[in-house]
């Protein structure tokens, strides 16, 4: 059994005042605890330096949420991927469905976004999941494939990237698919992945995100094939973040 990835995505929550009281409390559990999780928070761009100066060291991995393919230049309101690491951070979350439909990122430049990640030497959490229309379509695992072939990079040729499995409707919903049904697509998610990078596709973890919580993360942790979680909602909890790295 390999060791867990759990992130926490804070999405557009949180301000310096965020980092003291119980979150700092948190880390510092992280920091003097051995978790058997790889732990990494993404909290917004603003408060990267200021995360990773609270986490000073320890083995918390700090990322950011998304960033572009160009390094620099008239490009109002973007972050470079090598702003990020000139933050301090070392991962980044790619194609987020809130992003996707947001922003109406496509599999294509997820996939250039990627691999400009790899080149500032950031971890890329590369995310695909089907909408519910999909799902109740019979088209979840087609549609992750397809999500899987357009999305990767051949730059992932090592094993330090991961890929992340969030069902849009399991968003901050409350809703999860069952467990064979996570199983289902994670196993179909990395036959997408040996299909595209060949045997670079074997290494990478496969997380799990949608309505991750205490309650449910020990189960879910144990289907095959999750290699973590992304946690939302619950990450913002300090508490619950906690108790979902300590399931791991
Ligand atoms: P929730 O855990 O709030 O459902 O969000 C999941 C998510 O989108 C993480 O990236």
């Amino acid at each position: 059994q390999s060791v867990k990835m759990i992130v926490g995505n804070w999405k557009m929550n949180g301000v310096a005042a965020d980092l003291t009281g119980a979150v700092a409390e948190m880390l510092a559990a992280l920091k003097a605890e051995p978790t058997a999780a790889r732990v990494g928070l993404c909290p917004p761009a603003t408060l990267i330096e200021r995360m990773v100066r609270t986490v000073d060291g320890g083995p918390i991995m700090v990322g950011g949420q998304d960033c572009r393919v160009e390094t620099k230049g008239a490009f109002t309101g973007g972050v470079a991927a090598e702003m990020l690491v000139d933050a301090g951070a070392t991962a980044v979350i790619l194609g987020h469905s809130e992003r996707r439909q947001e922003f109406g990122e496509t599999d294509a430049l997820v996939s250039e976004k990627v691999g400009a990640a790899l080149r500032a030497g950031l971890t890329p959490i590369i995310c695909v999941g089907e909408t519910l229309a999909q799902r109740e379509a019979g088209e979840a695992a087609s549609v992750v494939r397809e999500q899987i072939l357009g999305s990767l990079n051949d730059g992932l040729t090592g094993a330090d990237w991961a890929l992340a499995y969030e069902p849009v409707w399991a968003i901050g919903t409350g809703l999860t698919p069952t467990l064979d049904q996570i199983a289902e697509i994670h196993a179909a998610a990395r036959d997408a992945m040996i299909e595209r990078l060949g045997d670079g596709g074997w290494a990478a973890p496969i997380l799990y995100g949608g309505s991750v919580n205490p309650g449910n993360a020990r189960d879910i942790l144990a289907v095959d094939e999750v290699g973590g979680a992304l946690v939302g909602g619950a990450s913002l909890k300090a508490a619950d973040f906690l108790a979902i790295v300590r399931a791991a």
